[in-house]
């Protein structure tokens, strides 16, 4: 056998490694100072039983919490169960949440969740995600969202400010919110699992934001991963404004 007909070695596929998290030690200390940091974490979603939760959280997709509570304020006082969801019509709800984006397709959504929770739950929020996911409009996200805070589920919900964060920090890395999601259940300690989803949004909506994270008042600056960190804009004003570039 000549040397170019000899077959080369197969190469070992490459392994696909899973990104590198902060390990344990600070995973804890972040979750510890985030908790110091708000002791009794809850959602700023507007809610009275899981039913109006729900709705409020099928809302809540490309909107802000402000502007799902605003609109659910007169459409629970008068539509806060299934049947009166019903009653109300597909129009009706569409009325009271227009000043949300995809109006339309979330007004189709909650008539068709009350009448399937009518039909097929005994008129009451199933407590599953298997289950909670068959009603229309609910994905992974809304279904995690309602089962840790109605049910006590130690689920975590990834959006938008959980991804940054997650990210940012190093503490649960990912290229989608599944990837994320997955990497904060396996990092997260135990002790941690329930608070962990609302003091990662909160902590990305108030202080890692997401055009400019406020890292001079972050009580997690210490463990994260993220450079360069934001200075306190008091210190660099401070320093004076920037001397005008002398001509050539
Ligand atoms: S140090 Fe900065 S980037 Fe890191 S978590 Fe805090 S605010 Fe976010």
């Amino acid at each position: 056998m000549t040397e170019s007909t000899q077959k080369k070695p197969a190469r070992k596929p490459a392994k696909k490694r899973a990104p590198r998290t902060l390990g344990p030690e600070k995973t804890e200390k972040i979750f510890a100072a985030l908790a110091h940091d708000r002791p009794d974490p809850k959602t700023e979603l507007e809610y009275s039983d899981p039913f109006t939760l729900l709705v409020a959280v099928a809302l809540s997709a490309q909107a802000t919490d402000v502007g799902v509570n605003k609109a659910t304020r007169k459409l629970f006082a008068i539509a806060d169960t299934p049947e009166k969801m019903l009653a109300l019509g597909e129009e009706g709800v569409a009325e009271h949440i227009k000043t949300i984006g995809l109006w339309r397709n979330k007004a189709k959504n909650v008539i068709a969740l009350s009448q399937k929770i009518l039909d097929d739950f005994d008129g009451k929020v199933p407590r599953t995600r298997e289950e909670l996911t068959t009603l229309p409009g609910v994905g992974r996200k809304t279904a995690n969202v309602v089962m840790n805070e109605v049910f006590g589920e130690p689920t975590i919900a990834v959006d938008t400010h959980i991804f940054r964060v997650s990210n940012r920090t190093g503490l649960a890395p990912g290229k989608t919110p599944d990837e994320v999601e997955a990497s904060l259940e396996r990092v997260t300690p135990p002790e941690w699992k329930k608070g962990a989803h609302h003091w990662l949004i909160l902590h990305g909506r108030y202080v890692c934001k997401a055009r400019t994270p406020e890292c001079w008042r972050c009580v997690i600056a210490e463990w994260c991963k993220y450079t360069p960190k934001t200075p306190d804009p008091a210190s660099v004003s401070a320093l004076g404004p920037k001397a005008p570039k002398k001509k050539k």
